[in-house]
């Protein structure tokens, strides 16, 4: 593959719309871990039990800790050049990008993003079980913290389990059948409907791109894989896109 992403043929052509897909991969080299390179856990947890609504069911107090110990992370880490040359995108082409992640993180927002559609909840925020509402929520969460709008103590982590539907899946599906290339950054293409975005967008004539350190699952999807780091293989990929 050539150094300069722009000799490359796929990428000749001007996109009007772009919508780029995240993963956890894009923020592995800030220092959050990803989800499946451990085999089916999650920071040494059973997916099972932290990311269902029957594990939630089962033992409350111990999926409050998981999440709680994940959202305290958040301070400690900050926005890499990946996370920065989508906001830097964002601010030079309005109108231009699309964005949506299945990170429950908030790299995004902080590297100054200010549309992201996080298609499986955030951290930052809770859900009341009882009345639905959503408050942002920057500390830990327990079993007896009561909602604001309703008063139960009902409070869910916001995120979306397996076995839940995903948030925005119609301005998604949108997105994907009117764009006209489609990056996929940091996902193991493994959980649905993300791990289906790309047929979605190649069936409608999208040019497809993947950024990863390794091929996929969904490699044979894509026009073109580039493999690499993220925070260094997507500003080289959105600033060739730029002219
Ligand atoms: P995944 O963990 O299944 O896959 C991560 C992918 O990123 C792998 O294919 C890996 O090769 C690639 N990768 C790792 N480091 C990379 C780098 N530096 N540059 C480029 N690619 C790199 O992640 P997924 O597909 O996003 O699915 C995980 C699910 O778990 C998501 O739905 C999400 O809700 C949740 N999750 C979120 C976070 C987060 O918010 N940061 C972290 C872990 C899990
Ligand atoms: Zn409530």
């Amino acid at each position: 593959m050539p150094n300069d992403l722009r000799k490359l043929p796929v990428l000749q052509q001007h996109f009007d719309r772009v919508v780029v897909l995240t993963g956890a991969g894009i923020s592995a080299e800030s220092g959050v871990a990803t989800f499946r390179d451990s085999g089916g856990l999650w920071e040494g947890h059973r997916i099972e039990e932290v990311a269902t609504p029957e594990g939630f069911n089962a033992d409350p107090q111990k999926v409050h800790q998981f999440y709680n110990a994940r959202r305290r992370q958040l301070s400690e880490v900050e926005p890499n050049p990946a996370h920065l040359a989508l906001a830097h995108f964002e601010q030079n082409h309005p109108s231009r990008l699309t964005l949506i992640t299945q990170n429950v993180d908030d790299l995004h927002e902080r590297a100054g993003s200010n549309c992201v559609l996080h298609m499986h909840g955030e951290l930052r925020s809770a859900l009341c079980q009882s009345c639905e509402v959503k408050i942002r929520h920057l500390g830990d969460l327990t079993v007896t913290d009561i909602c604001s709008n309703c008063s139960n103590p009902t409070l869910r982590p916001d995120i979306v389990w397996f076995g839940e539907m995903p948030y925005f899946l119609d301005e998604i599906t949108e997105a994907l059948i009117t764009c006209d290339l489609l990056i996929a950054v940091g996902t193991s293409a493994q959980v649905y409907p993300a791990a289906g975005f790309v047929q979605t967008a190649r069936e409608s004539g999208a040019t497809t791109v993947e950024v990863n350190l390794e091929p996929t699952a969904a490699s044979h999807w894509f026009d073109l894989s580039v493999i690499g780091p993220a925070s260094i293989k997507l500003p080289e990929l959105l600033s060739s896109l730029s002219a």
